[in-house]
């Protein structure tokens, strides 16, 4: 893989014009979801009326500027995080081949740590010792402390890129905001067992994820000492889904974001600062907005949102199961209908990867955003439809997976050639079966 190749993806102009706007954008939208959210009612009139009242110098005063308070808990929580991946016990686990022919090494240790964490946030506030409230109510100072905290994170990740990289998975495609945006290191570490991004996007990332969850629901119990039913399926469909990913942990280290993208701005700095804001965002909203579902209806939400996160799992596993057992498994009770794809490395090896073409990944290339996307939805729907902004998540990750499908696809055609050509003649369905 080339750090040019993201840039081929689409055309140049839309390439740069997509990373200058994200660049530009992501952090200040950040903030007005967090101000939107917590002080406008989850109101995007109210917020939008106010910036046309008090132009630029009002929105500078909603910026929360990063406190003490902020940064010492970002630190604790990071610092924590960081001894829990150096020093739990875990399995080595080894990633897949690079195309430069590296095999990254893992300790998998993510379920004991997401464990750990938890179980250690919740004593925490059951025994007074700290009251997540805290991190609720300055929530706008620790995104902002995080925007900038981690834009400098994704600077030293650049250097680091051009002077000390780890392996041989890195390059420079000579152009500074690529470099930048999409990374210049796959596989970074300090020293030789700490994997830079293991810990950004599993180990804080998602960490924060269900921290935050934990947090909204504590928040809303102190407010009103109780947990409307709404904030329960919310944060409980939210925790199955990020145990399910620690669970999951070392399957994920085989996926695009691990084994493709870089380490830059497009993956860490929405690991460190778009997961623990937007991702987490619907249960923000409901912190306020307490709504009475009734049993049943709960029930129903619950259980679809289930489902669904059941069906993305069984999806992920399937894939990596053919692909540990090299096609010698049952897939939905059959022997696996299957293309051998032979590709070459940009060592000029010759190599083989299996494609599965029955159970999930018959139904379309990329069956497993469909539930991944209802999922969203099912948390996102115990807030009722007073407000759009709740469902900023579903939105984003709409477009996110759709345009990832794309990417995905794209890569893959030029890595399989017509191997992948005759994957798209068998399954013609990008993402949903008989429509797209
Ligand atoms: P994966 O990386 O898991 O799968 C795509 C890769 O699998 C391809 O690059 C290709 O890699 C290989 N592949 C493609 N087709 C086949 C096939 N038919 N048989 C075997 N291997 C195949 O996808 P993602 O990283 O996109 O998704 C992983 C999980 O993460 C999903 O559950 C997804 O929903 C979730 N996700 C969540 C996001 C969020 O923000 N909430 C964002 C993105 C993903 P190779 O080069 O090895 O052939």
């Amino acid at each position: 893989m080339g750090a040019t190749e993201a840039k081929t993806v689409h055309s140049p102009a839309l390439t740069y014009f997509s990373m200058l706007s994200l660049l530009s954008l992501c952090p200040p939208f950040v903030i007005l979801l967090w101000y939107t959210m917590v002080h406008a009612d989850g109101s995007v009139v109210q917020t939008w009326n106010f910036l046309k009242q008090h132009g630029l110098q009002g929105f500078l005063e909603i910026w929360p500027r990063p406190t003490a308070v902020a940064w010492k808990i970002i630190f604790v929580y990071g610092a924590f995080e960081a001894a829990l991946q150096l020093v739990l016990p875990g399995k080595r686990v080894e990633g897949p081949i690079s195309p430069t022919g590296h095999r990254p090494v893992y300790k998998a240790n993510g379920m004991a740590a997401y464990f750990v964490t938890l179980v250690t946030y919740i004593s925490l506030w059951w025994f007074e010792i700290f009251n997540p409230t805290v991190v609720y109510d300055h929530l706008g100072e620790i995104y902002s402390a995080l925007i900038f905290g981690s834009l400098i994170f994704c600077v030293f990740l650049y250097i680091k890129g051009h002077v000390a990289p780890s392996s041989t998975d890195s390059g420079s495609s000579g152009n500074l905001i690529i470099d930048f945006y999409w990374g210049m290191e796959l596989y970074p570490r300090i020293g030789k067992s700490f994997d830079i991004k293991v810990f950004t996007n599993c180990r804080f990332g998602m960490m924060s994820w269900a921290v935050l969850a934990v947090t909204y629901c504590i928040k809303q119990y102190e407010a009103n000492t109780k947990v409307s039913d709404s904030m329960l399926v919310n944060t409980t469909l939210m925790l199955v889904y990020v145990t399910k990913f620690f669970w999951w942990e070392a399957g994920y280290w085989n996926t695009m974001d691990i084994a493709h993208d870089r380490a830059g701005f497009y993956i860490c700095w929405g690991c460190l600062v778009w997961v623990p804001s937007i991702y987490t965002s619907p249960g923000m909203y409901l912190v306020n907005h307490p709504v009475n579902l009734g049993p049943q209806l709960a029930f129903y939400i619950l259980f679809a949102g289930i489902l669904c996160i059941y069906i993305n799992y069984d999806c992920d596993r399937q894939r990596q199961e053919f692909r540990r057992t090299s096609g010698k498994c049952k897939i939905w009770g059959k022997a696996p209908s299957k293309i051998e794809a032979i590709y070459t490395t940009t060592s000029g090896e010759t190599k083989t990867s299996l494609l599965l073409t029955s159970g999930w990944w018959g139904l379309a290339r990329h069956f497993h955003y469909v539930p991944e996307i209802l999922a969203a939805f099912f948390w996102t729907v115990p807030a009722l439809f007073n407000h759009f902004l709740p469902y900023f998540y579903v939105l984003f990750l709409t477009i996110l997976l759709f345009d990832r499908a794309k990417r995905d696809d794209d890569r893959c055609r030029s890595k399989y050639g017509k191997y992948w050509k005759l994957y798209c003649n068998k399954v013609p369905y990008k993402i949903i079966p008989g429509i797209y």
